[in-house]
């Protein structure tokens, strides 16, 4: 695991788009069908917006029909990090880089196999790395 990063919230404002400092900080949540990467079906890993931090594969992406980009498992385990979240009148749970507890979504117990999981997850929370190797 790598070291965690830990900034105040002033730093964090100076390095974050007004959108980016919204979600991850302030744990928000982009409009369905509004980000960058519900759609997308391109190969490559998505990342913390805040940190860098590999959070989710193309290969375990999958299409909820939520309008958010939808993940079965993180890269790791230990790349994400889930707390109890009961605002709104709603049980759910939050989850948020393990690096630097930047807020990504939510995860819900409704995923497909193999784990059940669906990690939904803010497109504006992630930057998008592509793969390199078109065969993967
Ligand atoms: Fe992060």
């Amino acid at each position: 695991m790598t070291d965690k990063v830990v900034k105040s919230e002033s730093e964090w404002k100076k390095i974050l788009t007004p959108e980016e400092y919204r979600l991850l900080r302030e744990a928000g949540t982009e409009p369905a069908f509004s980000g960058k990467f519900w759609n997308l079906k391109d190969k490559g890993i998505f990342v913390c917006a805040g940190c860098g931090n590999e959070l989710f594969s193309s290969d375990t992406k999958f299409d909820s029909g939520t309008g958010w980009p939808s993940f079965f498992t993180p890269v790791v385990k230990t790349s994400v990090e889930t707390a109890p979240d009961n605002r709104f009148g709603m049980r759910r749970t939050e989850v948020v880089c393990a690096r630097c507890g930047g807020h990504l979504g939510h995860v819900f117990d409704d995923g497909p196999a193999p784990t059940g999981l669906r990690y939904c997850i803010n497109s504006g929370a992630l930057h998008f790395e592509p793969s390199k190797d078109k065969k993967k």
